[in-house]
C-alpha cells in the first residue's frame, strides 16, 4: 500500500521502519529537510519531503505531529489528498482530536500506539516499537466503516494488540494509567529538588538509585508531550488528580496516627491489584 507519514519524530519514524519491513511505500512529510534526510538515511521512509505533495499518491496517511498541530497538520495537506485517502493519527488525547480532525476529513480514525520512550525525534524512532504494545483506535457512530477496516489491518501488521475504544471512555482511560503518572512523577522530582539543605540534597542525588530511577522516569521525560496531556485531556486528568489528593491525604492520615496496621492493609491491596494493570 501507498502510505504517507506526516512528521517523522519518534512515533512516525518507527511506525515507517515497521510499515516498509512489512513492503508499504512509505512517503514521509516533515517540518525540516534535516528530519527528512535522516529518515531517508535510516530507512524510515522510502521517499520524504517538506512539500505536501508527496502525499498525493497516499491510501492511508498517519498524522504523527504534536497533539496541538495535528489540525494544522491535516488543513496543510488536505489540497494534495485524493477523495477516498484515509487518515488516522497517533496523538494521546482522543475527544477533541477526534471532534476537530473528522469534521475537517469524513474518512478519518483515531487511534493511540500506547508505545514510547523517553526520547523525542527522528534518531531516537526503533523497529517493533508498537510490538505487543496495545493500540487503540476510536472510531465514533459516524466515522466511515471502510477507514476502520484499512486502519485496522495494519495496526495488525504492526503486531500491536488492537483495541477499540469511544474517544472519551479512551480519553479517562489513559488520564489514569498515563497521564495521572505523569503528573504525579513529575511533582516528585518536583518535591526533591526542594529540598533545602544542600548537604542532604547532594547525598540523595547520590543514593538514587533504581526506585527513584522507576518513579521519576515518567515526569521527567518529553515536557512538550506532559503539557499537550494536560491541556488536552484537561477535565479528566483533573478527576484523576482529586481523587490521587484524596489517596495521598488518607496515606499521610494513617501516617500521622500512626495507623501501621491499616497501612500494611493498604499496601497489600496495592500489591493484589497491580498484576491487573500490568504484569
Ligand atoms: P517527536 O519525536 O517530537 O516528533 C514530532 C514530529 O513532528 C517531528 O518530526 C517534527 O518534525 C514534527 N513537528 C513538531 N512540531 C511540529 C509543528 N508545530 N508542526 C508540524 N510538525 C511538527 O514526537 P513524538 O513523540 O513522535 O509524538 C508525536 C505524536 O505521537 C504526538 O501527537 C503524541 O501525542 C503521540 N504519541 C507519543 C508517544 C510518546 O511516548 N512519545 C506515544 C504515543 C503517541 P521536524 O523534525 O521535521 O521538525
Amino acid at each position: 500500500m501507498q502510505i504517507g507519514i506526516v512528521g517523522l519524530g519518534l512515533i512516525g519514524g518507527s511506525l515507517g521502519f515497521d510499515l516498509i519491513q512489512s513492503g508499504h511505500h512509505i512517503y514521509g512529510l516533515s517540518r525540516r529537510q534535516k528530519t527528512c534526510n535522516h529518515a531517508i538515511r535510516r530507512g524510515a521512509v522510502s521517499q520524504a519531503s517538506t512539500d505536501p505533495k508527496i502525499l498525493n499518491r497516499a491510501e492511508l496517511v498517519f498524522l504523527c505531529t504534536p497533539i496541538g498541530s495535528l489540525a494544522q497538520s491535516l488543513a496543510l495537506i488536505i489540497p494534495h489528498l485524493m477523495t477516498h485517502t484515509v487518515v488516522t493519527d497517533v496523538g494521546s488525547v482522543k475527544a477533541p482530536v477526534v471532534e476537530t480532525l473528522q469534521s475537517l476529513w469524513p474518512n478519518f480514525v483515531g487511534g493511540h500506539p500506547m508505545a514510547g520512550t523517553a526520547e523525542t525525534g527522528i534518531l531516537a524512532a526503533q523497529n517493533t516499537l508498537f510490538k505487543d504494545r496495545p493500540y487503540v483506535l476510536t472510531p465514533n457512530a459516524a466515522t466511515n466503516l471502510r477507514a476502520i477496516e484499512l486502519v485496522k489491518d495494519v495496526v495488525i501488521q504492526l503486531k500491536a494488540q488492537l483495541y477499540f475504544a469511544s474517544p472519551s471512555d479512551h480519553d479517562r482511560a489513559v488520564a489514569w494509567i498515563s497521564h495521572l503518572p505523569i503528573l504525579v512523577s513529575a511533582g516528585l522530582m518536583s518535591s526533591c529538588i526542594q529540598e533545602s539543605d544542600q548537604a542532604v540534597l547532594s547525598l540523595a542525588k547520590s543514593l538514587a538509585s533504581t526506585g527513584f530511577r522507576d518513579t521519576s522516569r515518567v515526569g521527567s521525560g518529553n515536557p512538550e508531550l506532559g503539557r499537550m496531556v494536560a491541556e488536552h485531556n484537561q477535565v479528566a486528568l483533573l478527576k484523576t488528580l482529586d481523587q490521587f489528593e484524596t489517596s495521598l491525604k488518607h496515606i499521610r492520615a494513617l501516617i500521622e496516627h500512626h495507623e501501621w496496621n491499616a497501612l500494611e492493609k493498604l499496601l497489600q491491596e496495592n500489591q493484589t491489584a497491580r498484576p491487573m494493570f500490568v504484569d
